[in-house]
This record gives C-alpha cells, structure tokens and sequence, in this order.
C-alpha cells in the first residue's frame, strides 16, 4: 500500500558522496526535490541523484521471490523461498559452517549489513562474508590502519578549500564524485594549487597545474621517488616526525635508490615534472592528498596507499585543516559496510579476525563463540563454491558476473555452483543464475543510516512502501535469521542502530535517537557526551596502539606478466563515467543515463593510433592473454601513448581484465595495468 502523502528525508543510492535529497510520495508516484540545507549536496544533485527515483518502478525490479526450476523460474512465496534457503544453510552448517558464503553490499544500510555479518559469524558461525570493498577500495583500509591506525578519510570533503595544495591521484571527481568535485572547483577559484597523478586527461584533470602521467602499476617508484626528493631537499617537517612517528631511519634507509632519473626511467614522467609536483606539495602548505581507485585497483594497491601516507608524514601534512589523506570511497555504503565488519578477516570497527577479539564479540552478542579464523574473499567464495567447497552462496545487492575480473569465468563457476541466493532489487546478470532469489525493497521504500566517505553517518526514512512483494534487506534477513534460530528479535531498524552504538567502538553513542535528531548526521568517532564529532583525524595521536605513525617502505611489486611486451604493447586501465555506476546495473536502466553512454569504448592516444592505422569510431579487437573483445575506438589524448582505457560500467571490460593477479595484503584483483594488444 502507498502511503498517501510523505515527503522524507533521503540520500541518493549512488556515490559514497552521500547527498541528502527530499523524496515526495504522492499519489503513488515519487518525486525528488532537491535539498538546499543539505551540507554535502549543498541542493545541487548530479544526474545520478536527479533520475535515481527511476529505479523504483523500473520493470527490471525483481517482483516476487523466484526459485529454479530447471532452466526456468518460477514464482513463489517469501515464506516458502526462505524455509528453503534456511533448509539448505543448516545442512551445509552440519557439515562445517564454512560451507556457507555471505557477500554483503555496499548499496545498502549499516544495520542492514550490520545484520548480515552477524548472520554469518554468530549464527552461521563463519567468517566467509565479504563485499565489493574487495574490488574497490580494500587496499585503503589496510594501508591507512598500517601507517595511521585507522582506515577513513581523515578530513571532511569541505576542508579541501583549506588545502593551499590539493595532489589527487588516481582519481577523476568530476565523474566519480560530483559533489567533491565542485568544492575542489571553490578551492582553484580560491587560488589553491592541484597536483594530478593519473595515466589519464580528464574533466577534473583541467585543475591540474602539474600533470603527472606515469605508466600504470609504477606509482610506488614515483611517489618514493617524491619522498627521497623531500628528504633530500631538507623540506622534513622534523619536530613532527620526531614527536608523531616511528620507523623514520629506516625507511630513509630504503629509499637510496629512488632517484629521479630512475622514477623517470620507470614511470615515463620527465623528472622536472616530478620535481616541481614535489617541490609544491611539500612547500605550499597545508597540503592535502585525495586518491581513488587508479591507486588501489593494483597488485601494489596497499603499497601504493603506503606510499602516499608516507608523503604526508614526512611533511606533517595530516591532523590539521587543509591537510590529511583522503581515500574517496565509490559506494553509497562501502564506508559503512567496512565499518560493519563486512569484511572476511575483519570484525565490526576493523577488529582483526582473532581469538581475542572474537571473544569480545561473541560476549557482546550473546552467544557462545564466533569464529576466530579468517574467512573468504568475495572471488574465493566463488572458486570454493564451483568447486563444490562452498555449498550455499548469499548474494545481497552485488553483480560478480559483471564486476569481477575474467568475468565469463565468474559466470562458469555460478552455473556450477550448487546453491545461489541473490537478494536484489533488480534481475541482474548474477540473479539470472541464481537458485533462489529474494526482491529487495530500494533506498526509497525503507529506512536506515548510511556513512559516506567522510564518515558521515546519516539516517534516511521511508517515502513508500515496498513495490510488489519486496522486502527491506533489514526484513528478509532478521526472517532468515529466525528460522536459523537466532535468538534476538529485531522489530525495528532502530533496535540495531543502537545495538552498532553499543557494540561497534567506533560507533559508539552514534544511537538512533542521536541519528534522527541530527538531519545531517554525525561524524564518527562521536562523543555522546559532548555531542562533538572528531571531524578531522589524528590531531594529537594516531589511532594506533602507541599513538604514533608508522614510517613503512613500500615495496615495488609488478609481475614479468603484467609488463607490456611485443606481442602485448598496451596497458589497458579502466575509468569510471559521470553517468554509469559500477557494475551498471541501477544506471544502464535509467534512459537518461543510459543514453549518454549506451556502450563501451576504448580511448587510444592519437599518435597510438596513427601507427596502427586505426580510425576514431572503427570497430577494433582489444586482447590480453585471458581474454578479447570488440568495441568501437574513441582516439583521443585523454590517455598517454602506450595506455588504453575502457569504463568498467560495461560486462566487456572485464572479460579481457585477468583473474589471477592480487594485492598481497588485500587480495585486490589487479584491474588496472593489463598488457593488452589493439587491431581491427
Ligand atoms: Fe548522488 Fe554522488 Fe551525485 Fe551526490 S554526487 S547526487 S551522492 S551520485
């Protein structure tokens, strides 16, 4: 039933900016109205916000649960299609908990994926729950908690016109996060100066003053290079490394042969170019680093994160307005979805995966343990189910067969798979496989908080109810839950708010009644005392057990296979387009979106082009060694010669993008730096 008239507070579904908008329920029909007051969206909305109400009455929605039947599927009830997840579960739970999988997602709430890891860890008892963090920004996490202690941007996206500097590597924010964009636009008019490190030209690339364009997968040599540069020319900021670090002597040590001839020799940079970026970041203080995935989507993705801290370090550009590392998260929710644990060797607030911590949370939920061995990654739940180690797959809110690399082997090993369960608001190109699945309500037709990339924790409210037979993700597992006999019944979002306030640390006295007080939310950290946000990290410590940063060489790490050679002579990257999110399944259905980018293509450098005889709008074959495709070729010099790029909203990117090469820490596919040849 459709409420007759509501206008609520809401946040777009898309990009880890986190806009507040109004959504009007009228008449059965939605509309959404932008928010003036709002302080991230300032009542400006990209077009990803302005069309997302589209999604709710979308005919790709998943209408009714659905069960395999064969080839086909057939409609059922929510009650009979969850007696038989449930049924299946605890048969694979007799066995050994472990042969059941959990992905959680980034599209939906805190206490939603709060929710789920506490399916799998108290109740299932595993630790095999993960979610698209794997492929995105995993790396951050791991390389802020190793050096500073804690994995989040440390300054709101606001600060950034206090940065006299701003260097933003691997990152396009015009196209990725609109909103971060226009306040770096207010920080140029106010005379701020940018530094860019990316293969790529692009929008937000036109506020470069110093442009570097390395090759991908060779940022550690160049931004080590930028460190013995600063050390070298004395611009150390002493007192704070003294006071604030460990590790300095060391690490100095390490970076001997990181000189500017041999990052121009590696990265193809001309070293004046390294020079004077080095020169202005280190000088015109305060500086601040924003990055994205160009750094992390690497088989160095934590080393390079690392690596940037690094810079910060030695330059005391952190704790302070206008400074501080900031990882710019894609996701609505990955921030919070992290937060929640909803990673395999993670607790709840980064509590590593132990036999101490998880004591601490099988006291605080009540129940007689929770497994304390690491589980799977979201690829590794996937290989061990075609291979018949993983009998139950649950799949909320996330399209492997699109997003992973060597995505047609994905495909594969789903179809082989004995049990899948996909909870979704839409038929996506995993549910199409699935044996099970579960209609999801949208961000529209349920309630609950999110935290955007700057730690901002917002509570959202209902403008309708539920389309068809579709149920909050917060409904469909607190009945899962149930009928696996977990003990505590939940009846309203707001009880696991507060729960997360009472049991996540750093979400501590973050309570539903604080959230829905605060129409802009609150920061975490959060004092319920003083009702302040600590808003800007490591002012006087690092969250680190001894307060200190950690000075850690990064390593250079580029396997023989990921070099470009003769028969393979580009490295292909991919980048993210203003219109299309992630996997593309909530932007190709919108015609808006839609039509502004309705398929790939590859960008080749002109003179690329030119020695291959290759025409802008041909139809070519890209190919690496696990994988080809065609698509249409777009010449231009948004690229460096030597570089292809193709967005990865498309099923094709991936089909060339190999399995098989990770991030050491994180298991971070390698996405970005592909040996790839192009012809027609
Ligand atoms: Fe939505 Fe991000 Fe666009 Fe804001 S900037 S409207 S959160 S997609």
């Amino acid at each position: 039933m459709t409420l007759s008239r509501m206008k609520v507070r809401t946040i777009c579904p898309f990009c880890g900016s986190g806009c507040g908008m109004y959504a009007i329920a009228e008449e059965g029909k939605i509309r959404i109205e932008r928010r003036r007051e709002h302080p991230v969206a300032e009542g400006v909305l990209c077009p990803k916000g302005t069309f997302s109400r589209k999604i709710v009455y979308h005919e790709k929605r998943v209408k009714k649960p659905l069960i395999r039947r064969g080839s086909k599927f057939e409609e059922t009830t929510r009650k009979e299609a969850l007696k038989i997840v449930a049924e299946r579960i605890k048969e694979a739970m007799k066995d050994d908990p472990t042969r059941v999988g959990f992905f959680a997602s980034a599209k939906i709430t805190n206490e939603e994926n709060y929710l789920i890891q506490k399916l799998a860890r108290a109740v299932v008892k595993t630790n095999n729950v993960d979610h698209c963090v794997r492929l995105c920004h995993a790396p951050s996490a791991a390389g802020l908690i190793m050096t500073v202690g804690s994995g989040a941007m440390t300054n709101p996206i606001g600060d950034v016109v206090n940065a006299k500097t701003v260097l933003v590597a691997g990152y396009n924010p015009f196209n990725t996060h609109p909103a971060v964009f226009r306040r770096m636009m207010k920080a140029k008019r106010n005379g701020t100066k940018f530094i860019f490190i990316d293969p790529m030209k692009s929008k937000s690339s036109r506020l470069a003053d110093i442009h570097l364009q390395p090759y991908p997968g060779t940022d550690v040599v160049l931004l080590n290079a930028m460190a013995k540069l600063i050390i070298d020319q004395g611009r150390v900021d002493e007192e704070f490394v003294k006071s604030r670090t460990v590790g300095y002597e060391e690490y100095v040590k390490g970076l001997e042969k990181y000189t500017l001839d041999y990052a121009e020799k590696v990265t193809g940079v001309p070293k004046d170019l390294i020079y004077k970026a080095t020169e202005l970041y280190a000088t015109n203080k305060p500086s601040v680093i924003y990055r994205g995935m160009g750094i992390t989507q690497h088989v160095s993705g934590t080393q390079n994160v690392i690596a940037l801290a690094m810079l910060a370090l030695l330059t005391g550009n952190i704790g302070k307005p206008g400074t501080g590392l900031c990882p710019a998260r894609g996701q609505s929710n990955v921030q919070g979805a992290c937060d929640m644990g909803c990673m395999p060797n993670m607790f709840p607030g980064y509590k590593k995966v132990n036999e101490e911590n998880a004591k601490y949370y099988a006291e605080k939920r009540g129940v007689d343990y929770v497994p304390s061995e690491p589980g799977l990654v979201t690829r590794e739940m996937i290989d061990a189910a075609s291979e018949g180690k993983i009998d139950v797959l649950y799949i909320v809110g996330e399209n492997p067969v699109i997003s992973e690399p060597n995505n047609l082997s994905v495909r594969e090993k789903l179809e082989k798979a004995p049990f899948v369960v996909v909870q979704d608001i839409l038929m996506t190109e995993t549910a199409e496989l699935a044996d099970v699945v579960l209609p999801a309500a949208t961000r529209l037709e349920k309630e609950g908080s999110m935290t955007n990339t700057e730690r901002r924790v917002q509570y959202f409210f209902k403008a309708l109810d539920p389309l068809y037979e579709a149920k909050s993700d917060f409904h469909i597992i607190v009945e899962l839950a149930k009928l696996l006999g977990a003990d505590r019944n939940y009846t309203t979002v707001g009880q696991v708010t507060d729960e997360i306030a009472n049991v996540v640390p750093i979400y501590r006295g973050i309570t539903y009644d604080v959230l829905t007080k605060n129409e802009f939310g609150v920061a975490r950290p959060y004092d319920p005392e003083t009702g302040k946000s600590e808003t800007i990290l490591y002012a006087e410590r690092f969250k680190t057990p001894d307060g200190k940063a950690r000075f850690i060489l990064p390593k250079e790490i580029l396997p023989e296979d990921l070099i470009p050679n003769d028969e393979y002579p580009f490295l292909l990257i991919s980048f993210r387009l203003l219109e299309h999110r992630n996997s593309g399944a909530m932007t190709h259905i919108i015609p808006e979106l839609h039509r502004l980018s309705p398929e790939p293509r590859l960008v080749m450098n002109p003179k690329d082009a030119e020695k291959l005889g290759l025409k802008d709008g041909q139809m070519v074959t890209v190919e690496s060694r696990r994988g080809k495709v065609k698509l249409k070729l777009k010449v231009a010099d948004e690229v460096r010669e030597g570089v292809v790029a193709m967005p990865y909203h498309f099923a094709e990117t991936n089909v060339v993008v190999p399995h098989g090469f990770f991030d050491e820490v994180v298991k971070m596919p390698n996405f970005k730096g592909v040996p790839v040849k192009v012809y027609a």
